[in-house]
C-alpha cells in the first residue's frame, strides 16, 4: 500500500512532494505583481465550493493546480508594495524554513514528553524577549497564538492576583467580587481587551475608558483620577491596559508615567505591545518603549513586527509565579508530582504548535539587528509618507506617525466632512477591487478615514507615492461622478 504518512519509508516521496510545493510558490513569487486579484467573495466562493471533497485527485500535481485556482489566485500578498492595509508583515525566509520543521516534526509544546528540546528553545526565547523588555530576573512567559490570546491570558493573571491582593471580602462570592472588578484602558486600546473582560466574567461594562491627550495617548493624570474614583465607589481596579502601538494610530501610551500611577494604586499594569513590541530589536527607535520594563505583563506579537508567519506571539510576566493562575493538573498529562518542564502549566492551550522555532531560526540566521533594521525602515517610510501627505492639498493626514501607520483621507478644499465620509470608504473599495492597492479604513473622531499600515521594509517612498496617487485619482473620479449625477438630477 502506498502511504502518505511522514515516515522513513516515504522519505523520497516527502522530498518530491515538498519540492513540487516549493516550485509552485517560487513561480508565484516571481509572478506576483499586485497584492490581490480584486475578486469579490461572490466571485471566489463558487471556485472553492465547486470542489467535491469526496472525489480526491490522488495526485499532488493536480491538487496543487487546483490549489492555485481555489487559493493562490485570490490570496493577499503582504510582500507586494501595493499592500498597506492591516498589521500584516511580509515574512522572512529563515522563519519559513522553520515552518518546515515545526509541521513535519510536529512537536507539541504542552509537555516535555511531547516536545523534548523544543521546550527549552521556547523558554530561551521567552527569556530573551523578557530580558530585552527589561522585565527583571524573575520574568517568564509563554508563546501564544496571537495578541488576542496574550491579552486574555495577561488579564486572567491580573484577575487571579487581584483576588489575592485586591479589596476582596473573604465572605464575598466569586461572582459578587467579579462584578466589582474593573479594567482601565483608553478608547484606542484593542477590542480584545473588551472581549477578554467578557470572557473573564467581568462583562463589557467592566472596562472603564480613560481619557486620552491630544496625541491620543492614555492620560496618566486622568487614570489616577479614574482609579481613585473607582475605589471610592467600592470598585476594585483589576488591571490597567496601556498600549505600546495602538492599532490605528500606532501611538505608544506614556508607559513610565502610567506605571507610576499603577504602582501607587497597587494595580496590575498590562502593556499591549502586540504592534510596538518589535521595537525591542530596533536600533534607532527602541526608546519609544521606555517604561515598558515596569509592566506586570506584556503582549508581543512576533507575527507583526518581527516578520514572522502567523501565528507567533507571547505573553510575558514580571513574576513567573503569576503564571500559576493558568496551571491545572491532569493525571494523564501533567500530574502535580511530575516535576518536568511542562509548558502546559503556563498556557491556556494544551496541544500547541512550536511557533517559537520560527523566531529561533530568524535570530540564528539573521540576528536581531537585521530584524530591527527592517522594522526601522518601516518607521522611516511612515515619516517620509507623512511629509508627502503634509504637502498634499487634496489629502489630509490625521497625525504624525509614531510607529508605521498613517491615517489619512481624500478631502480637497470645498469638500464637506459628510462628503469625505461618503467618498473615502468608496476609494478603499475601488482600490481593492482593482487588485493593485490595498489600504485599510477606520473611524477617528466620528469621521471616516483611510489607513496605511506600512510593515514592508522593501516598500519605497515611490511605492507609497503610487498608492497616494491612486487614492487621489479615485477620489477625483468619484467626485466627478457625483457631480455628474447631481447635474443629471437637476
Ligand atoms: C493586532 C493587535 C492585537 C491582536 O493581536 P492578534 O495577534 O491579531 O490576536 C492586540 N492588540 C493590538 C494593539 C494589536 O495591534
Amino acid at each position: 500500500m502506498s502511504s502518505e504518512l511522514f515516515s522513513a519509508r516515504t522519505a523520497d516521496h516527502y522530498v518530491s512532494t515538498m519540492t513540487q510545493g516549493i516550485d509552485v510558490l517560487a513561480r508565484r513569487l516571481a509572478a506576483v505583481d499586485t497584492p490581490t486579484s480584486g475578486r469579490t467573495p461572490a466571485e471566489v466562493e463558487p471556485l472553492v465550493r465547486g470542489v467535491d471533497l469526496d472525489a480526491p485527485l490522488l495526485d499532488v500535481g493536480s491538487a496543487l493546480e487546483e490549489l492555485e485556482r481555489v487559493y493562490l489566485d485570490d490570496a493577499v500578498w503582504f510582500h507586494d508594495p501595493g499592500y498597506a492595509a492591516h498589521l500584516n508583515c511580509p515574512v522572512v525566509v529563515p522563519a519559513l524554513l522553520a515552518e518546515l520543521f515545526v509541521s513535519s516534526v510536529n512537536s507539541s509544546l504542552d509537555t516535555w514528553d511531547q516536545s523534548g528540546g523544543a521546550t527549552f528553545v521556547e523558554r530561551h526565547l521567552v527569556d530573551w524577549t523578557a530580558e530585552r523588555l527589561g522585565l527583571g530576573p524573575d520574568a517568564d512567559g509563554v508563546f501564544t497564538s496571537g495578541g488576542t490570546q496574550s491579552n486574555l491570558q495577561a488579564l486572567l493573571m491580573a484577575r487571579g492576583q487581584t483576588f489575592l491582593t485586591g479589596d476582596v471580602d473573604p465572605g464575598e462570592t466569586f461572582a459578587a467580587a467579579l462584578s466589582r472588578f474593573r479594567i482601565f484602558a483608553s478608547d484606542e486600546s484593542h477590542f480584545s481587551v473588551r472581549k477578554s473582560a467578557t470572557l473573564l466574567g467581568l462583562g463589557q461594562g467592566a472596562v472603564t475608558t480613560v481619557p486620552t491627550d491630544e496625541r491620543r495617548r492614555l492620560d496618566p493624570e486622568a487614570l489616577d483620577v479614574s482609579l481613585g474614583n473607582a475605589r471610592a465607589q467600592g470598585l476594585v481596579p483589576m488591571a490597567v491596559v496601556a498600549t505600546a502601538g495602538t492599532t490605528d494610530f500606532g501611538v505608544v501610551d506614556p508607559l513610565r508615567e502610567i506605571a507610576d500611577v499603577c504602582r501607587r494604586h497597587g494595580v496590575w499594569l498590562h502593556v499591549d505591545g502586540a504592534y510596538g513590541g518589535g521595537l525591542i530589536t530596533s536600533l534607532r527607535y527602541r526608546h519609544l518603549l521606555d517604561g515598558i520594563e515596569h509592566a506586570d505583563s506584556v503582549t508581543v506579537d512576533y507575527h507583526k513586527t518581527f516578520f514572522q508567519p502567523v501565528s507567533a506571539s507571547a505573553v510575558l510576566v514580571r513574576h513567573a509565579d503569576t503564571l500559576r493562575h493558568v496551571t491545572y493538573h491532569a493525571d494523564y498529562l501533567n500530574p502535580r508530582a511530575a516535576n518536568l518542564p511542562n509548558q502546559v502549566d503556563k498556557s491556556l492551550q494544551t496541544t500547541r504548535r512550536f511557533d517559537a522555532l520560527k523566531l529561533w531560526l530568524t535570530l540564528r540566521v539573521m540576528g536581531a539587528d537585521q530584524v530591527g533594521e527592517h522594522l526601522d525602515a518601516t518607521l522611516d517610510l511612515a515619516r517620509a509618507a507623512h511629509a508627502m501627505l503634509d504637502a498634499d492639498p487634496e489629502l489630509e493626514v490625521a497625525a504624525e506617525p509614531v510607529l508605521s501607520t498613517l491615517v489619512l483621507r481624500y478631502r480637497p478644499q470645498g469638500v464637506s466632512e459628510a462628503l469625505a465620509d461618503d467618498v473615502n470608504p468608496r476609494i478603499r473599495t475601488a482600490l481593492a477591487r482593482s487588485g493593485r492597492f490595498m489600504v485599510a479604513g477606520t473611524v477617528a473622531d466620528g469621521r471616516r478615514w483611510l489607513k496605511l499600515t506600512l510593515l514592508n521594509p522593501e516598500t519605497t517612498s515611490a511605492d507609497v507615492a503610487r498608492i497616494l496617487d491612486a487614492v487621489r485619482d479615485k477620489g477625483r473620479e468619484l467626485l466627478d461622478d457625483l457631480h455628474a449625477y447631481e447635474e443629471a438630477g437637476r
